[in-house]
This record gives structure tokens, C-alpha cells and sequence, in this order.
């Protein structure tokens, strides 16, 4: 009985498998990102946020909200600091490394 079902049941999920106007989404990030690229003079969000040098903390763990006023910033990011690279926030790309005192 279960066998007999499962033609039926694949056939519900057929539409998921294939969404309907997944090229006309693709087709609006590219044409979003060719729009903030085509202006060279401009630098880039990743060129700009690389500018920012490395914000020096005490401790290992910072938490990040990206701004000081949360409605501009973003969900708290806990990082941590234990490697010897700068960690860099997942969500707005800065970039912390630990102050340690030698
Ligand atoms: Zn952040």
C-alpha cells in the first residue's frame, strides 16, 4: 500500500523540486550587483569594510551588533578570538583580534 502511494506523493512534491521563476530571481541579483559594480570610482562594501583596521579587544569572546545603536546594526555575533588571525564578523565584516598584554 505504501509503494502504491509514493507515485502520488512525488508528484505533490514535484513543484518544489523545480520552483517556478528561479531564473527571473537569478537574473535580479546579477542585474543588482552589476548596478553597485559598474561605478569604478566607488569602492566596493568589501574594499570599504577592509579599511577598517582591526578592532583590538580585551578578552577572548567580543560580541558584535555591527552599530552601536542596535536598530542599524544586526543580530549579536559572538566571536571568538583564540586564533591567531583577525576574526572577522560574519555579518558585517569587521574584523577583531585579542589585545594581549606581553
Ligand atoms: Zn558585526
Amino acid at each position: 500500500m505504501a509503494t502504491r502511494q509514493l507515485p502520488r506523493l512525488l508528484k505533490t512534491l514535484d513543484p518544489f523540486r523545480a520552483p517556478l521563476g528561479t531564473r527571473a530571481i537569478g537574473s535580479l541579483v546579477s542585474d543588482h550587483t552589476a548596478k553597485w559594480m559598474q561605478d569604478t570610482r566607488k569602492k566596493s562594501p568589501m574594499e570599504l569594510i577592509n579599511e577598517v583596521p582591526p578592532i583590538k579587544v580585551e578578552g577572548r569572546i567580543v560580541a558584535c551588533e555591527g552599530h552601536s545603536n542596535p536598530a542599524l546594526g544586526h543580530p549579536i555575533e559572538f566571536i571568538c578570538l583564540d586564533l591567531e588571525a583577525p576574526a572577522v564578523c560574519k555579518y558585517c565584516g569587521l574584523r577583531y583580534v585579542q589585545n594581549h598584554h606581553h
